[in-house]
């Protein structure tokens, strides 16, 4: 017998404004560097950093062979760290949308390939404007993730350097290879701006590396693998060769419902909201999960819950979809709207919700 899933529920609540949907941009991808001009040498130059070493991947690697090593990629809020990490590891392990301080949480993602396991550390960006409980927990877990890793990337955006990402900058332990990746490079159409920002980000630290690349772009990926290799210390796996996350499916149900409230939320809904999942149970193939959204305000419970519930009930779809798409089964998924003034103020509040 298969129970067929109900839809999303709605707790019932006086209509409000609807705010528009957020749409996160598709992009194009980057143009590849132009072996002809200066320019296009050096970043050229930059960008040989060899295929995927071990594309050919042998399944049994015997362990004297295997390489294993951490890499924390850090970077100020809303420069591609996340859909680096996803597009790393081949499949969604953190979530991302237009909005800055998507990420909460120490996601950890890995890839084996070939003899070599890449153990990425995707953080929260470092949040410098608001004081508040929850941000002090977000900037440990960066101070927390640069130390003991092999690797460091420094994900900016390609041409541009604020007071935000010297701020991140900072904490790199120098002890630590960094490589600077320069992302969102499809952005960059005067390609001879890119040289004198360059030249002033190596003044700035002693970069190992200089990658200037887009998330998006799935030979930019490759050859990052390429380039990260040779730091990874020859040690035995941590993880199994198919391991993807060490978050649970619990966590990952609570993400993508988070996921999908601020892409399809407009800005007047602040970030300080969050989810959490009051029941996860599986059924074989089914999973009958509850989660609550938390929101400070009376106003923002009507921001997602919509004109008659549409937005909520969007809200709920999506998330369904996917979660039916990672867990390969039916998903009975029942979502709760309610305020708690004040959560991200509030140390021990901010430590329930599941913040470090
Ligand atoms: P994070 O806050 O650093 O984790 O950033 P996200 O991964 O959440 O990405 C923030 C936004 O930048 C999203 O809308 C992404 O789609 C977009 N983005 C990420 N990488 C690229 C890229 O290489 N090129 C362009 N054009 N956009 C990107
Ligand atoms: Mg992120």
């Amino acid at each position: 017998m298969r129970p067929i899933p109900k839809p999303t529920a709605t707790q019932a609540t006086a209509p409000q404004e609807t705010a528009p949907a957020a749409v996160t941009p598709e992009t194009p991808h980057a143009a590849p560097a132009h072996p002809h001009d200066p320019i296009g040498a050096m970043l050229a130059k930059a960008l040989a950093g060899g295929g995927p070493a071990a594309a050919a991947a042998a399944p049994g690697v015997p362990e004297g062979s295997q390489r294993c090593g951490l890499i924390a990629i850090i970077g100020k809020p809303n420069v591609g760290k996340s859909t680096l990490l996803n597009a790393l590891v081949g499949q969604k392990v953190s979530i991302t949308s237009r909005k800055a301080q998507t990420t909460r949480h120490r996601i950890t993602g890995m890839r084996t390939v070939g003899p070599t396991q890449f153990v990425f550390v995707d953080t929260p960006g470092f949040q410098t404007r608001h004081g508040n409980a929850l941000n002090r927990s977000l900037n440990r877990t960066v101070v927390g993730a640069v130390n003991d890793v092999d690797l460091i990337v420094f994900v900016v955006e390609a041409g541009q350097f604020n007071q935000a990402d010297a701020t991140v900058l900072s904490l790199l332990p120098e002890k630590t290879p960094a490589i600077l990746l320069a992302n969102k490079f499809d952005l960059i159409h005067r390609r001879a701006d890119i040289a004198p920002w360059l030249k002033s980000m190596q003044e700035r630290h002693s970069f190992a590396e200089f990658v200037p690349m887009s998330a998006n772009n799935a030979k930019d990926i490759e050859r990052l693998f390429g380039i990260c290799e040779k730091y990874l210390p020859l040690q035995p796996w941590t993880y199994g060769a198919d391991e993807l996350t060490d978050r649970s499916d619990r966590f990952m149900a609570a993400e993508i419902i988070r996921e999908k409230l601020f892409r399809l939320t407009g800005d007047e809904l602040p970030y300080t909201s969050t989810v959490i999942i009051d029941r996860y149970e599986e059924e074989g193939a089914l999973r009958k999960i509850a989660a609550t959204i938390v929101v400070e305000r009376d106003g923002h419970k009507g921001m997602i819950i919509g004109e008659k519930g549409e937005k909520l009930k969007r809200i709920g779809t999506e998330a369904r979809h996917e979660l039916e798409a990672l867990t390969g089964g039916k998903v009975f998924l029942e979502i709760w709207v309610k305020v708690r003034s004040g959560w991200a103020d509030d140390e021990a509040r901010v430590r329930t919700f599941g913040y470090e």
